[in-house]
């Protein structure tokens, strides 16, 4: 798994890559994207409310 590191203007997922050549910024691991993975959750929630009002199950 490559890891997605993270400087003040941009985004590298090199390795190879420590500072930032733009901003002189070292890269710091970033934070998984939470967000995405909340909306993905809740897409998937929703849709199995929908699919739980449909079999009558609510
Ligand atoms: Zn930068």
């Amino acid at each position: 798994m490559r890891l997605l590191k993270k400087c003040e203007c941009s985004y590298t997922i090199d390795p190879d890559r420590t500072v930032c050549e733009k901003c002189n910024e070292r890269f710091m691991n970033a934070s998984p994207p939470r967000f995405s993975l909340h909306d993905k959750y809740a897409g998937y929630r929703r849709r199995m409310k929908e699919l739980a009002k449909e079999k009558g199950l609510l």
